[in-house]
């Protein structure tokens, strides 16, 4: 051991993190509506969610009618999706699905993935399952503390540095400032949305 060892973040994952895509949550939201509802549903709460790793989006039922202290239908989407390849197309399936919820729950129907659900699903055209990469077997997550860039592996390495910050701040060399911290795998493989 104590073998210090730079490696590129291609050989690790085939889906680096790449910047966050600037994605309008509210129009894309808009866009289905008039689409898909005929312009029915009024806007729940929408956010962004930097914790779901398990699903990409969730709706939560609320009150219609508030009194104070309570809160309205909500729907969370994944930050993660604006990472990856394509995240427009991921974050209008994924918020196609929460809105199916959404949608039944407002008509007070069943709002779980009943027959109506894959019904409605079907005629959107939206993906049935969670539009997420397969992280599955890839038990250790490294994480880069300087530039937040996170490393999915199948292996265990004991010292890892971040190649592109030893790159960006070390002339490529190995450089102990840039160790890669290790924390657990999140990820179990896909699931369906929730
Ligand atoms: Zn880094
Ligand atoms: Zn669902």
């Amino acid at each position: 051991m104590g073998m210090f060892l730079a490696i590129l973040p291609a050989m690790l994952d085939p889906y680096p993190p790449r910047p966050p895509v600037k994605v309008d949550l509210q129009s894309i939201f808009q866009e289905l509506n008039e689409k898909h509802f005929d312009g029915f549903l009024d806007c729940p709460q929408l956010s962004w969610n930097a914790r779901l790793r398990t699903c990409a989006g969730r709706f939560t039922p609320g009150r219609t009618q508030l009194s104070p202290g309570e809160f309205g239908p909500k729907i969370e989407i994944a930050q993660y999706l604006t990472q990856l390849e394509k995240a427009e197309h991921l974050v209008l399936d994924v918020l196609g699905h929460e809105m199916i919820h959404y949608w039944l729950w407002v008509r007070r129907q069943p709002y779980g993935h009943t027959l109506e659900f894959y019904t409605k699903l079907e005629q959107m055209g939206v993906s049935r399952y969670n539009p997420v990469p397969q992280r599955s077997g890839r038990a250790y997550i490294y994480y880069c503390m300087s530039c937040q860039s996170q490393f999915p592996s199948k292996k265990y390495h004991p010292s890892l540095a971040c190649a592109s910050c030893c790159q960006k701040h070390s002339q490529g060399k190995f450089d102990i400032q840039f160790l890669l911290a290790l924390k657990r795998a999140p990820w179990r493989g896909t699931s369906a949305n929730v």
